[in-house]
């Protein structure tokens, strides 16, 4: 039986994994997912609070938008996710938001990581956190990989799903296996960075505010707020509610090596500044996303790079199409399609 590793169990990662599985149902395959976090999601992070696991926050991606150009091409998807309850339609007020004509936007009920936690289950892979790889050798044509702790792992396929920069990271056989020409085109991705916030309330504390998100336009630091439990419409007297922030990119670049509380407490200031009265949070939690959506991708958008054909080594994610979710299904069809004509 092939042994597949995917590594990065994010949204590309999921769902390679899970049309791996329904597009190949005659193939015994052996499917692991490693990520280096303690929970899947990858950018697709949805945070709970240390009071209370009821009491979620969305960190990274905030809703789904379904754009005309994919009405047609990924309609199956969200047909899927929409039979399922993983996606709802989003119908709180969010004030500011920009909409593309013909244009719906979804939430997640459960948070947006159960899109994710979706083709997890789909896929019936073997899924490992705090797997945290380090170095890919090719020994005996087989993948040899390598990971921050625990013995290295052989494989006959491996597929990268980690932002490109992380890519470029790796050490090990892979550095000499990546063409100049692939490594010039894999340097040219860019992402941009920025923080977030999520603050988790006790029960019972009331945000009062007419709109459940909101685009901030006029602050060097927020960018937008969102009331999550009222974005995903599951406001409830039992469960306290969150709020998230997320900086500005210009902030989020300026501030990034700075030290996390102190980043922390000059959001807080201006958020105290847009939202004066707002209660006091039982606690917090400070995200950086270092990576967090691409503003430059590979040239031409293929989905994914093919690095070594036998045995095969592909890479894909975001960073091969474009930063949402219909970008990361085009990147997982391509890896897919990839797989099955060399397998
Ligand atoms: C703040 C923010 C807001 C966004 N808003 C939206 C939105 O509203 N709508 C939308 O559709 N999209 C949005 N996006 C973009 C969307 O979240 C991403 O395009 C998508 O989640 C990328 O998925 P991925 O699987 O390609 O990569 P990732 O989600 O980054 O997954 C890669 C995984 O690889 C793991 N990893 C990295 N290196 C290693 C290693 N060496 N070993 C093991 N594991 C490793 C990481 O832990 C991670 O889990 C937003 C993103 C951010 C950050």
């Amino acid at each position: 039986m092939a042994r597949v590793l995917i590594v990065g169990a994010g949204l590309t990662g999921s769902l390679c994994a899970a049309l791996l599985r329904s597009e190949l149902p005659q193939r015994p395959l052996s499917i692991a997912l490693w990520d280096k976090a303690r929970g899947a999601g990858g950018r697709m992070a949805t945070s709970r609070s240390p009071h209370d696991p009821r009491c979620t926050a969305d960190l990274g991606a905030q809703y789904i938008t379904l754009r005309p150009a994919y009405a047609q091409k990924h309609r199956s998807f969200y047909e899927d996710l929409l039979t399922h309850g993983v996606l709802k339609p989003l119908t709180a007020p969010v004030e500011g938001m920009v909409m593309e004509e013909g244009s719906h936007n979804f939430v997640t009920p459960q948070g947006i990581s159960s899109i994710v936690k979706h083709y997890l289950t789909e896929s019936d892979a073997d899924v490992f956190y705090d797997y945290h790889v380090t170095q890919i050798y090719l020994r005996d044509g087989k993948w040899e990989v390598c990971k921050k702790t625990g013995s290295p792992e052989q494989f006959d396929i491996v597929v990268l799903t980690i932002p490109v920069p992380q890519i470029l990271q790796l050490e090990g056989d892979i550095v000499n296996i990546i063409k100049e020409s692939q490594k010039q085109q894999l340097e040219s991705v860019s992402y941009s960075s920025r923080y977030a916030l999520g603050l988790f309330y006790e029960a019972g504390t009331w945000i009062d505010v007419p709109w459940a998100a909101q685009y901030i336009t006029n602050n060097p630091c927020i960018r937008f707020i969102s009331i999550d439990n009222k974005k995903r419409n599951i406001e409830s007297s039992e469960v306290g509610p969150s709020v998230v922030v997320h900086t500005s990119v210009p902030f989020g670049i300026a501030h990034l090596e700075w030290n996390k509380e102190e980043v922390q407490a000059i959001i807080l200031d201006h958020l105290e500044n847009i939202m004066p009265g707002l209660p006091k949070p039982a606690s917090i939690k400070c995200q950086k996303w270092r990576y967090s959506q691409v503003t430059k991708a590979i040239p031409n958008s293929p989905g994914q790079m093919t690095l070594h054909i036998k045995p095969l080594l592909v890479c894909g994610g975001d960073g091969f199409t474009h930063s949402n979710f219909d970008g990361c299904i085009d990147s997982a069809i391509c890896i897919v399609e990839t797989l099955k004509t060399n397998l």
